[in-house]
């Protein structure tokens, strides 16, 4: 139950992933407010002792800290312009997904409202949050984040990436590619291996195996990237591994799988070998990503 001795905190958007933060709050005995356009979301919510507020305005004037969970970033600034008359004063959190640059432009029109602002990056499913797996990236006001990390920490392990607002969706968004980019070949994997009747749950543990041993590559890797040699510690060299390639495109015509999913690899590959790079490692097609503005 709210405890009042507790940092209050509403919560704008009750989707799955703020009903998620609200129970949370609740569960750590913070007094929550939650607010959601569409109505009928927040039934449970009122029955652990949630109030619910009928407009924006309303909810942000409930309580000194808002956090904000919408669709994207243009739902956070229609939300937040309609409550606008109660942000002065509040400690805003924006944990809807976005872009560095989205975050750096809420932070400097919650700026002209007297709003201490920090932007979160949320590193969980919503089952996840509470729990020890959950951990969510913050940046922007340090002040902000020191104040009141205890609200924080009720939804997974806070760690804290700066006062540049952009640099918590940063790093939300190069660890989502480093998922997307394992789905990826997780999910071809698991076509392949179906192309011959067999099932997924069977060829998963051997699946997992590997995966989980080539993360030993990460830290290498990194190395070669903060030095850009990557001629350190090679093991299997970009020429030979280009070479191999092929095998992606021939192996989805004979067993009639589209190799679409890894396609833009190999002709990287290929170009940092025709550079000259073949004998360095696969991490030196980092080089060809970098796009001059
Ligand atoms: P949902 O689709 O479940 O909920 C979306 C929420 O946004 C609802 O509350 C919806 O209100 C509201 N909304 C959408 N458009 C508007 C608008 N124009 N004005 C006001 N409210 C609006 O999404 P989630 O809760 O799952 O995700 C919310 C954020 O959390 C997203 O940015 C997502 O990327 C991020 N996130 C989600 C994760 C997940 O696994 N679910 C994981 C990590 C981050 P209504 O109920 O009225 O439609």
């Amino acid at each position: 139950m709210p405890d009042d001795s507790k940092t209050g905190v509403t919560v704008l958007g009750l989707g799955a992933m703020g009903t998620a933060l609200a129970e949370a709050f609740l569960a750590g005995g913070h007094p929550t407010t939650v607010w959601n356009r569409s109505a009928g979301k927040a039934g449970g919510l009122a029955a652990k002792g949630a109030v619910v507020a009928g407009t924006p305005a309303e909810a942000i004037a409930a309580n000194g800290v808002v956090v904000v969970c919408l669709f994207d970033a243009r739902s956070v600034r229609e939300v937040l312009e309609t409550g606008a008359e109660s942000l002065p004063g509040r400690v805003l959190v924006n944990l809807t997904n976005g872009t560095p640059g989205e975050a750096r432009e809420l932070a400097a029109w919650v700026a002209e409202h007297d709003v201490e602002f920090l932007d979160g990056g949320i590193m969980a499913v919503p089952p996840m949050i509470g729990s020890p797996a959950a951990f969510v990236l913050y940046s922007g006001s340090r002040t902000a984040f020191d104040t009141h990390k205890e609200l924080f920490d009720s939804l997974g392990e806070s760690l804290y990436y700066g006062t540049d607002p952009g640099l918590a969706a940063l790093h939300d968004l190069a660890l989502l590619s480093g998922m997307y980019g394992m789905f990826m070949g997780v999910i071809q994997a698991f076509a392949l291996i179906g192309s011959e009747g067999s099932e997924a749950r069977s060829f998963a543990p051997l699946l997992k195996r590997w995966i989980t041993g080539m993360t030993g590559f990460i830290d290498g890797a990194a190395e070669q990237i903060d030095k850009r040699d990557y001629t350190i510690g090679v093991v299997s060299n970009l020429a030979m591994q280009a070479g191999a390639g092929d095998a992606f495109a021939k192996v989805g015509e004979e067993q009639a799988i589209s190799a679409e999913l890894l396609a833009p690899l190999r002709p990287l590959m290929l170009r940092r070998v025709a550079d000259g790079h073949g004998h360095e490692d696969l991490t030196g097609i980092i080089e060809l990503l970098k796009i001059k503005k």
